[in-house]
């Protein structure tokens, strides 16, 4: 658990008030589905990120973490929120948690450890990004000298091929965290595609049939490729 990540008591506490249901006004959606599936999120009133809604740089992360900065919503009211931060100051939506939490205050409502685990539950922590774009320029500079043989290029270009995958699948994963249930199957359903297709377009890009290129031709639009769905997903990462 990082530092910034709600303790398992702050959430119980949070579940106990929340009368199962999405603390947005009038909003009747549960957070925990008959199944015992955390349906809801578990939203900041003010973001751990810079670049997030409401952040306040003089919060630490103890604050972030507190009861007093957290709020259980449904995933539309989550995104209304902090789409438009404008209209939702961290004001008003203590304001909202508090009248909300005054309706529940006799039904205490308790969760068991499996719901706890679903919302503590972060796949890829949001400021996690792993710097693999110097170990690519590392990888370019190696062969930056005269002579550098055919079998070192194609070592090199599918290495970088096979870092930039990597990265997409850093991209693919945040968002696919980011989306509801659905879009994340038709997130799914689509990367699948793409992969096929990629292969296609890698392997029409080769020129020299047989020949000792084919590898490095195939490695460098396989990295093309890759870069335009990175850029394409993040994208959608800043939408979603
Ligand atoms: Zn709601």
């Amino acid at each position: 658990m990082s530092r910034k990540d709600p303790t398992p008591a702050t959430l119980k506490a949070l579940f106990a008030k929340s009368g199962n249901r999405c603390a947005f006004t009038k909003c009747s959606n549960a957070v925990v589905d008959d199944l015992n599936i955390f349906v809801g999120e578990v939203c900041h009133i003010h973001a751990v990120l810079k670049k997030d809604a409401r952040f306040d740089p003089s919060k630490t992360d103890d604050d972030l973490r507190h009861y007093d900065n957290l709020i259980l919503m449904c995933h539309a009211h989550h995104k209304r929120i902090d789409t438009r931060a404008d209209l939702y100051s961290a004001d008003s939506l203590r304001l909202m948690k508090s009248v909300h939490a005054a309706q529940y205050d006799h039904g205490q409502f308790s969760v068991d450890t499996s719901v706890l685990t679903q919302a503590a539950l972060q796949i890829v922590q949001d400021d996690w990004e792993p710097h693999l774009d110097s170990a690519i320029e590392i990888l370019y500079y190696s062969i930056q000298r005269e002579r550098v043989s055919q079998g070192e290029m194609n070592h090199v270009s599918s290495n970088v091929a096979g870092i930039t995958d990597a990265q997409l699948f850093v991209t693919y994963t945040k968002l696919f965290k980011k989306l509801p249930p659905a879009d994340q199957l038709d997130l799914y359903r689509e990367q699948q595609e793409w992969r096929a297709q990629r292969d296609v377009y890698a392997q029409k890009q080769i020129e020299s049939h047989g020949g000792s290129l084919a590898r490095l031709e195939y490695s460098e639009a396989f990295s093309e490729f890759t870069k335009l769905r990175i850029e394409d997903l993040k994208k959608r990462i800043t939408f979603a």
